[in-house]
């Protein structure tokens, strides 16, 4: 196995690649998304996953987040260091699990880097797009606006595969003032929205995955559903589970008790 054989066999699904970049068009009346994920071994993911399961997963944490854009997926670059362990079997399977989910979303592989390293590492990037102007950011939360989510949260413990929530995503444009993925746990991932926004949130009622508790749900983290705001007078699709109120940036209650913005963090965890 050479990187020009797995290149070789990559441009037979892939097309745009063979140049030193990939030439694309913008689309017209189109905003561009950029997002980027690491994945590494030890951290992300362990050898008891496969390696199919590894590279859904991977491409799938950076697909919701072109999902909370209100966007749709076009272009990926996968990059990864291979490891002393993963053979021509493994990287095939790696692949499959990529285009298995790009070829649901209809975006395509335009590229990436081939290295190696101790660990197995990827970082899928992504390239989407959305109409101009129409995005869903952080920042537009008010007080008043409804808080939702676009299903029942319990964190990774069970929360086993990621589904991008990109229909979702695009059925908000338009509806949404604020929208995010939630990837580091509710109160973590609220709070971050209600700080960009200069706005707080009361929390009413959190539903839960089966067997998940109020706690896991709030800091666990990678449940990988939708977390946006909507004025009250619109009719959006989702679960309610509170509002947006004035108050102390980023500060979040649930029932009237505080809750601490605690979830995932790498930058904690170094
Ligand atoms: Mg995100």
């Amino acid at each position: 196995m050479t990187e020009d054989s797995i290149t070789r066999k990559l441009r037979r699904r892939a097309p745009l690649i063979g140049d030193d970049c990939a030439v694309i068009q913008p689309p017209a009346g189109q905003d561009l998304l950029f997002t980027a994920d690491l994945s590494i071994e030890g951290v992300h993911f362990t050898r008891e996953s496969s390696a199919e399961q590894i590279g859904a997963r991977a491409v799938a944490r950076s697909l919701s987040d072109i999902a909370a854009m209100g966007g749709t997926p076009l272009y990926c670059l996968v990059s990864m260091a291979l490891a002393p362990w993963t053979d021509e079997r493994w990287i095939d399977g790696f692949y499959r699990g990529i285009f298995k989910l790009l070829r649901k979303a209809k975006a395509s592989v335009a590229g990436g880097d081939i290295s190696h390293a101790g660990q197995f590492v990827c970082d899928i990037m992504i390239c989407g797009s959305v109409a101009k102007g129409k995005a869903l950011l952080r920042s537009g939360a008010r007080p008043g606006d409804m808080l939702y989510v676009s299903g029942p949260l319990g964190g990774w413990k069970h929360k086993r595969v990621i589904v991008p929530r990109l229909d979702f995503g695009r059925e908000l444009v338009g509806v949404a003032t604020a929208c995010m993925d939630i990837s580091d746990g509710l109160a973590l991932d609220l709070h971050r929205l209600c700080r960009e926004s200069g706005v707080a949130a009361e929390l009413d009622d959190v539903p839960l995955l089966k067997g998940a508790t109020l706690d896991q749900a709030l800091h666990d983290g990678e449940d990988y559903e939708l977390l946006y705001t909507a004025p009250p007078r619109i009719k959006a699709p989702g679960m309610p589970i509170g509002r947006i109120i004035k108050g102390k940036p980023g500060a979040v209650r649930f029932q009237g008790r505080a809750v601490r913005p605690i979830g995932y963090d790498h930058a904690r965890l170094m």
